[in-house]
């Protein structure tokens, strides 16, 4: 224990290895169904070297649960549209991953939508984030069959659940009550749902991008029963470091190595979680965090598998229930 750093550094390692468990023993109740395991495809169509690291990654954790994982490569990226379609009707893939960016513009999320909702284990489907807005579980009105959750913004929450930041006492969905959170990206694939899904379960989340910061909450005494959000005004440093200053947990997503959150602006035993794949914190984060998560892509891979879980219950349930 050290007097300048008194807190702990926390691996998404760490964090993951606890789902394996329940992975691994819900891979062999399906070997009824799947007798060779659950497959698992994914779909490259860039050169880049950090997809094809994802890649490598993810399949090492698939053959070391049981799934069985097949990367697919696309030479000529106007063909990924049709491999994505012939996956969707291929009765023996059960998942399917594309490896962003393809086209780096607004055609990738047209891909996005592409991948059929029943095998899109990232939960990058519209309705899935519809869902999450509207805080709805199920995907049916008889509440058989359970909605999906985008994997990063899900493994965020796993991660602050793990941390205990979520407080075990209090019913689900208020585990949040009293903490304040910031959230340093509002992307439409992880920052803007995050804060909707921790401000869902009770936070008061300050949600920061390039242009502004805006507050997400349940209201006064969690009086809504999903999020609202207000504009509170223009980015600038001064802003950031007031919102932040008492705040428990601060989560950065922002894709540039030369970005560094201020410590000057992390309270003394707040929780900081960097889930962008550069360090969005220096080393100094150590002086002030209680806890800090440097990075969150193998807790990502957990909650894809766990999805692919949860997708592959939902497809076999709609055959009983038909
Ligand atoms: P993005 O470019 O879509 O969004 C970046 C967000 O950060 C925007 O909201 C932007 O306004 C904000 N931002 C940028 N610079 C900022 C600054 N100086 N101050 C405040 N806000 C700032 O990126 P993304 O897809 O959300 O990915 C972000 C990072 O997270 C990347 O490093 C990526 O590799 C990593 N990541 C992405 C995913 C994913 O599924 N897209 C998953 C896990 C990790």
């Amino acid at each position: 224990m050290s007097a300048t750093k008194p807190g702990a550094t926390i691996l998404a390692s760490a964090i993951s290895k606890t789902y394996v468990p329940e992975i691994t023993a819900k891979v062999e109740q399906l070997r009824a169904v799947r007798p060779a395991g659950p497959l698992l495809v994914g779909f490259l169509a860039n050169e880049d070297p950090a997809a094809e690291m994802y890649a490598s990654w993810t399949k090492k954790t698939c053959e070391a649960m049981g799934f069985r994982y097949e990367l697919r490569k696309v030479d000529d990226r106007d063909l990924l549209e049709e491999a994505i379609i012939e996956a969707n009707m291929d009765e023996g893939v059960d998942g399917i991953l594309v490896y962003f960016p393809v086209f780096g513009n607004a055609q990738d999320q047209y891909l996005q939508q592409v991948v059929a909702r029943e095998k899109d284990v990232e939960g990058l489907n519209h309705v899935y984030y519809q869902n999450l807005y509207h805080n709805v579980r199920y995907l049916d009105d008889r509440q058989e069959l359970k909605s999906i959750l985008p994997c990063t913004p899900l493994a965020v929450v796993k991660i602050m659940e793990y941390l205990k930041v979520y407080n075990q006492l209090l019913p689900e969905g208020n585990r949040l009550y009293g903490k304040k959170c910031v959230i340093v990206n509002r992307s439409e694939i992880v920052g803007r749902p995050l804060a909707a899904l921790l401000a869902n379960d009770g936070a008061t989340v300050y949600s920061v991008d390039v242009e502004n910061i805006q507050e997400f909450t349940r209201g006064e005494g969690l009086k809504f029963s999903k999020h609202h959000v207000r504009d509170i005004g223009a980015y600038s440093e001064e802003l950031l470091a007031q919102y932040c200053k008492d705040a428990d947990v601060i989560i950065t997503g922002v894709p540039s190595a030369s970005y560094k959150f201020p410590t000057d602006c992390i309270k003394d035993g707040a929780v900081c979680i960097n889930f962008s794949s550069h360090s969005n914190f220096d080393d100094s984060v150590k002086t002030r965090a209680s806890l800090y998560v440097p990075s969150t892509g193998k807790v990502t891979i957990s909650m894809l598998l766990r999805n692919m879980l949860r997708l592959i219950d939902n497809r076999e349930k709609l055959k009983t229930l038909r």
